[in-house]
């Protein structure tokens, strides 16, 4: 079993005192090893901004059994994607087969209309936010579900990404069938973990793009080997939370 090393942090997020118990493996392990720690801080993080936005009056539209934004590019961290492919790895047979199978599907599907290879290109060449968000909704209306969306549900849910985590939205649930950023309103969060990560953490693998869209995931770490250097848990956690007092 592997050792750890508890982390005890003391926050406040709009104006409320957070404590977190977290713990960290004592060896040197790339990030993949503190996912669950990050998850449990972004969990954290967005119970604690629903909370207030609720309070201010806000309703979140979420429910279970609604998968329509499961429809969506999920960005992954670069250090996701090696998650992402490691539990596709240990799904039993022959439900690993399947799932394989779904996002070789979807990448056949995007890549007839050369979706990411445009997106490559925009962002080459520093396209603007605004048609970065229109060719999003290309990728919606291709109409590509998630690999993992089973009965309109997350089936990896405890382990789902951080940015499906931080995806929670505010305008009625109808308006994600047809998904434009004049309808869709979501809760803004004030630290997106999803966002910080990818930002911090990257290896030269990753150039224009800053994410692994998730469908790709697996053929991603298919070509690019993990090469993320090995720290002790508690410091990357400590970068983490250094970044997040200074940005
Ligand atoms: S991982 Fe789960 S929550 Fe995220 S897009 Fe897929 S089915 Fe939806």
């Amino acid at each position: 079993m592997r050792k750890t090393t508890p982390a005890n942090i003391k926050l406040t997020l709009y104006g409320k005192p957070i404590e977190l118990e977290l713990s960290a493996p004592a060896e040197k392990v790339t990030p993949v090893a503190i996912l669950p720690a990050l998850h449990r801080i972004n969990n954290t993080f967005v119970e604690t901004a629903v909370e207030v936005f609720v309070a201010d009056g806000a309703t979140i539209s979420c429910q279970a059994g609604c998968g329509a934004c499961c429809r969506q590019v999920v960005p992954l961290a670069e250090f996701e994607a090696y998650q992402i492919a490691g539990l596709v790895e240990q799904i039993p047979e022959p439900k690993r087969s399947a799932i394989k199978q779904r996002f070789a599907d979807g990448c056949a599907k995007l890549d007839e209309i050369d979706w990411l290879g445009q997106l490559e290109r925009m962002l080459a060449e520093g396209t603007t936010h605004e048609a970065v968000q229109t060719h999003a909704l290309r990728y919606f209306h291709s109409g590509v579900a998630c690999p993992f969306l089973e009965a309109e549900s997350c089936s990896i849910h405890p382990v789902r990404p951080l940015a499906c985590r931080e995806y929670l939205v505010t305008s009625p649930a109808e308006h994600c069938r047809n998904p434009t950023p004049e309808h869709v309103k979501h809760i803004e969060l004030k630290f997106q973990v999803s966002k910080i990560v990818r930002k911090l953490w990257r290896t030269n693998h990753i150039k224009d793009l800053d994410s692994v869209p998730m469908i790709y995931a697996l053929k991603w770490v298919k070509r690019h080997p993990n090469q993320f250097p090995k720290k002790r848990g508690q410091d990357w956690l400590r970068e983490f939370f250094n970044y997040l007092a200074n940005p």
